[in-house]
């Protein structure tokens, strides 16, 4: 099923079922048509997988382990429990797979230069890194509102040497860094690459960034059935536009017997109008954003629809339209974790085993823990630890409803703003 997704009908090139395509203007269609060609021809290539896989190797800590939980297989008495641990990677999580590759391809093309945007940062914070590596220029943009919010991200971003633009127009916020940072590629695409963060926007960036995190699924499948003899009988990943769910998916979509798990943000719960669970809730309608199709989170006129998560990376309109056609197709299960599921699943994987998830994987977390108990003890689960916590202390102290903590780190990053200016 894997190769079969990416066999295209004719006239249906990177479309997923319905989902997928690519909806951009006019002055695109050449750069887009030159990226797929080159996509191609790297696929194609053995030696390009080899060096993608090299410079994983010597730069970013791949392969990432897989951890038996057995503190908290033991507490919940069910399957027993593995996380595949990209929060062991350089930055922090499973983001610097899909950089790197494309940093690779974009030097492969001749590009001197690379353009992202990011909500959250850490996008930023990964390609800025790598362009670093990689001996590329790196412009960045980013909504006023997110710089204002995640100002370590701006300041790691710029003493990586990138430069960051802040937006101002519109809400300030990812949607108009999209916009912008398009703008950007419609002037600059003789010289330039535009990274995409996740499995999202037009083809081929989908099939691409699926392609290059499909690592996270190839060393999991090999390291599962080393370390136990059987497959996981399901594996759980969380959802924001997709790509750590699709890579590790990757590595099981042709074993029919592995149930797939994406969790989505659940917010404040179903019926509070404040989530990000576009299928989870049942409540995203199919449509067209962002140069692709898929389904998003909009009113009845199609207005899209303010979003809501404890976790920043998963606080996305749309979802990867490959993800949309496997839940279509019934392959892959889709559930939500609330912010208060999720929070108590985050505190109970710190006591237990000592590891700080970050708020995006804790969703997935929460869904595996409620489940796995009435799992036999011979089964196995899978859990994708996407990244690691760190970047979340506000957050979580504040959420925790740890005032004093809060307000402790609040004023020391207020000084060190003031002391910086
Ligand atoms: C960005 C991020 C996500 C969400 O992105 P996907 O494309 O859905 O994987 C999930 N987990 C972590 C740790 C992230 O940084």
């Amino acid at each position: 099923m894997y190769a079969e997704l990416f066999q295209f009908a004719p006239g249906r090139e990177g479309y997923y079922g319905a989902y997928g395509g690519a909806f951009i203007p006019e002055v695109l269609h050449e750069t887009i048509a030159e990226l797929r060609a080159a996509f191609a021809e790297a696929q194609a290539d053995p030696a390009f997988w080899e060096a993608y896989v090299a410079l994983l190797a010597t730069y970013a800590g791949r392969p990432t382990p897989l951890t038996p939980l057995e503190n908290l297989s033991r507490e919940l008495g069910g399957a027993r429990i593995y996380v595949k641990r990209e929060d062991l990677n350089h930055t922090g999580a499973h983001k610097i797979n899909n950089v790197l590759g494309q940093g690779l391809l974009a030097r492969r093309m001749g590009k001197r230069r690379v353009i992202a945007e990011t909500g959250a940062g850490q996008h930023g914070v990964a390609t800025a890194t790598m362009a670093a590596r990689l001996g590329l220029a790196c412009t960045i943009y980013m909504g006023a509102v997110d710089v204002a919010r995640q100002r370590p991200n701006v300041f790691w971003m710029q003493q990586l040497g990138a430069e960051v633009v802040v937006v101002e127009e519109g809400t300030q916020t990812l949607k108009d860094a999209i916009n912008a940072c398009l703008r950007d590629w419609a002037e600059s695409m003789d010289t330039t690459h535009y990274v995409m963060g996740t499995v999202c926007g037009p083809h081929p960036f989908p099939q691409m960034v699926t392609y290059f995190q499909s690592i996270i699924g190839r060393e999991a499948r090999e390291q599962v059935l080393a370390s136990t003899g059987r497959l996981p009988r399901r594996v759980y990943a969380c959802v924001g536009g997709g790509s750590n769910a699709s890579g590790i998916f990757a590595g099981f979509l042709d074993d029919p017997e592995v149930e797939l798990v994406g969790v989505e943000a659940g917010g404040h719960g179903r019926d509070s109008g404040r989530h990000a669970a576009r299928l989870a809730y049942g409540q995203g309608r199919p449509g067209v954003a962002q140069g692709y199709k898929t389904y998003f989170l909009q009113d009845a006129e199609g207005q899209m629809r303010p979003t809501h998560s404890v976790a920043a990376g998963l606080d996305y309109i749309g979802v990867g339209p490959i993800l949309a056609y496997l839940h279509e197709c019934g392959r892959v299960r889709f559930e939500a974790a609330t912010d208060a599921e999720v929070l108590a699943a985050l505190q109970r994987v710190m006591r237990a085993e000592g590891i700080v998830p970050a708020l995006e994987s804790a969703h997935a977390f929460a869904v595996a823990l409620h489940e796995v108990p009435a799992l036999a003890r011979d089964e196995v689960v899978l859990i994708n630890l996407s990244g690691r916590g760190d970047k979340d202390i506000f957050t979580i102290a504040e959420a925790l409803g740890d005032r004093a903590w809060r307000d402790f780190l609040r004023q020391r990053v207020r000084r060190y703003d003031e002391e910086g200016d």
